[in-house]
């Protein structure tokens, strides 16, 4: 098999459920490599996309090379994988979660309210709403008005996205661990261990960390010195930003050797790559961005989620060809 041409380009992402309210500038990076090899008359292309919540990166292609490798194997990614591993991949659904509950500019906590039963709705058990915006009374009503449309706080994350310093990191952490919270995630900077290790000590609910660090080095440090609990912590390395597939197999592989269980893997970025990664991997779960991140929102309708399971696609490759906005950024390429 050889490259015959890559094509890339930078398109703009949403945050919001609604694509119409500015999503702070996000964008992403589209890539399609076109192989030589034909079928059904066309060429074999894998398509891949730079994750969400960041920038265009422009060099998506490690997503994009599994996706045309998978393709001409004839199998979907998520068995091509782990044969490719020797690991046995059971095929069965996947847990997921629905991540979203960014802050509204008008009407928050009904709009918050509404978007949770919107993602019940769907067939999501697990949700994951953002806080650490506002004063922490405001959040604590965003987390109520969630929970009350879950079964309950067990069955919702909070997400601070970094925004703590090392005092109101631990002042959220007294707040929150009376509702006894799915997780907590992104407490502070992302390279603060000292404050991470404090808030474990005295926070007995899990954390989830490692979203924004990129490297098997950032990870062993992050195990090492951040206090996290291999019993209930949860690591959210993303495999796109993590340099790709084979630096997010270095990290499980460094941290597994350190005694971490695969079940607290949870992937960031929310898409069908992620789904068949945790499968073949054998990971805890993926999240999903049922609303959030258009063109790349999902799952697909194709793959519809049940009890907070979403089956795997059964399409050579990842199957963003399942995804009507994908397939679309895609074919625009
Ligand atoms: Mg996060």
């Amino acid at each position: 098999m050889r490259i015959v041409d890559i094509r890339e380009r930078a398109i703009g992402i949403s945050r919001y459920r609604d694509p119409g309210i500015p999503s702070g500038g996000l964008t992403t990076s589209l890539v399609a490599v076109v192989t030589d090899v034909v079928r059904g008359g066309r060429p074999v292309t894998g398509y891949g996309f730079a994750s969400v919540g960041r920038y265009a990166q422009s060099g998506a292609l490690d997503m994009a090379l599994w996706d045309a490798a998978a393709k001409i194997a004839r199998l979907p990614l998520h068995q091509f994988l782990a044969g490719r591993l020797g690991r046995v991949a059971t095929g069965a659904p996947v847990s997921v979660y629905a991540s979203g509950g960014y802050p509204y500019p008008d009407g928050d906590l009904a709009a918050l309210a509404q978007e949770i039963r919107q993602f019940t709705d769907l067939g999501f058990t697990h949700a994951k709403i953002k806080i650490g915006a506002q004063p922490l009374d405001e959040d604590r009503r965003r987390i109520e008005a969630a929970a009350a449309a879950l079964a309950g706080p067990g069955h919702l994350a909070v997400d601070a996205m970094n925004a703590y310093g090392p005092g109101q990191a631990q002042a959220a952490a007294e707040a929150l661990a009376p509702f006894g919270l799915w997780w907590f995630e992104d407490l502070c900077d992302p390279l603060d261990f000292a404050t991470h290790g404090r808030v474990a000590a005295r926070y007995p609910h899990p954390i989830a960390a490692g979203e924004a660090l990129f490297s098997a080095a950032e990870a062993d440090l992050l195990a090492q010195h951040a206090g996290l609990r291999r019993d209930r912590d949860i690591l959210l390395f993303d495999p796109v930003h993590c340099y790709g597939l084979p630096g997010y197999l270095r990290i499980i592989d460094t941290l597994t050797a350190r005694g971490w269980p695969r079940r607290a893997f949870w992937p960031h970025g929310g898409q069908l790559f992620s789904l068949h990664l945790v499968a073949a991997l054998g990971l805890g779960g993926a999240e999903a961005n049922p609303l959030a991140f258009h063109p790349f929102h999902g799952p697909p309708a194709a793959l519809p989620v049940t009890d907070g399971h979403v089956p795997l696609p059964d399409v050579p490759g990842i199957g963003f060809e399942l995804h009507d906005g994908a397939r679309q950024a895609f074919q625009g390429l």
